[in-house]
């Protein structure tokens, strides 16, 4: 049996850190080649702590660990990029918050989860960027994929008939767009009107940057708000913690002029 190396680098984005003891903390990270694990961050809660500013929840850091008995041992950290302007927009972080915790709660420890790690790191830098909010659904319906949970968009999820180019009922339950001969069987949904429709179609084939010059009104951002989260909820067997606070933050920032960045949903 190969021994595994004592120590290695990696690099990831920092989803989640909790408190151990005096001055310790707990990370859990989302790399490329490692996956998601946690590790631990020896006195990195103290003010002195080199490491302390690159382990930041939302930080795409160079990472340094050691292997542990239990867990891995954080030893260096360099931040690649801090996020800056997501993290001081109240939206955008919001927005970024929830990511994470989709990407954190769609993957398991120590498994590989390819295009995750570079579906998470698109979206925070296209948020940095500017972007408008609706990435956000491009990050959901690219995670649900990823996990196994295609949406049906082309044809009928229940019967595989052809959909008409009108109204149309999309349903978490029955696993994407539902034609209307089927429509009283498909559990809870929503309607979604033809543009609704095409913008998912348009997120399931673009890259990130062409469906981020996409434009998304706000009635019809919220419409596929509402869509996209029910079919995460769906999967995930239950509330994203930081969707509610996500929904609050977007409702003090519509009651508020609009300012240079896009809407949320
Ligand atoms: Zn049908």
């Amino acid at each position: 049996m190969s021994e595994r190396p004592r120590v290695y680098k990696t690099e990831g984005v920092i989803l989640r850190r909790r408190n151990i003891g005096e001055a310790d903390s707990i990370f859990t990270v989302l790399t490329e080649r490692e996956g998601k694990f946690e590790a631990v961050a020896r006195g990195v809660r103290k003010a002195r702590s080199r490491m302390r500013g690159h382990l930041e929840p939302l930080t795409h850091s160079r990472l340094m660990l050691a292997r542990g008995r239990t867990l891995d041992v954080f030893t260096q950290a360099e931040t690649i990029a801090a996020y800056r302007r997501v993290r001081e927009d109240l939206e955008r972080s919001a927005l970024a918050i929830y990511c994470a915790e989709l990407a954190d709660r769609f993957t398991v420890e120590q498994a590989e989860q390819p295009g995750v790690f570079e579906l998470l790191l698109g979206v925070l830098d296209a948020l940095e960027d500017g972007a408008p909010a609706h990435v956000v659904r491009y990050f959901e319906l690219h995670l649900l994929s990823l996990s196994g949970y295609d949406l049906q968009l082309d044809v009928c999820a229940l019967c595989g008939g052809r959909l008409a180019a009108e109204e149309t009922l999309i349903s978490a339950e029955a696993g994407g767009l539902v034609c209307g001969a089927c429509r009283a069987g498909a559990g809870t949904g929503r309607l979604l009107p033809v543009a609704g429709i095409k913008v998912l179609r348009h997120a399931r084939a673009a890259d990130l940057a062409a469906f981020a010059a996409v434009r998304v009104d706000e009635e019809l951002g919220r419409v596929l708000a509402g869509a996209l989260g029910d079919a995460v909820r769906y999967h995930l067997e239950r509330e994203v913690s930081s969707s509610s606070y996500l929904a609050e933050v977007t409702r003090l920032s519509r009651a508020r002029p609009a300012e240079g960045w896009g809407r949320v949903q």
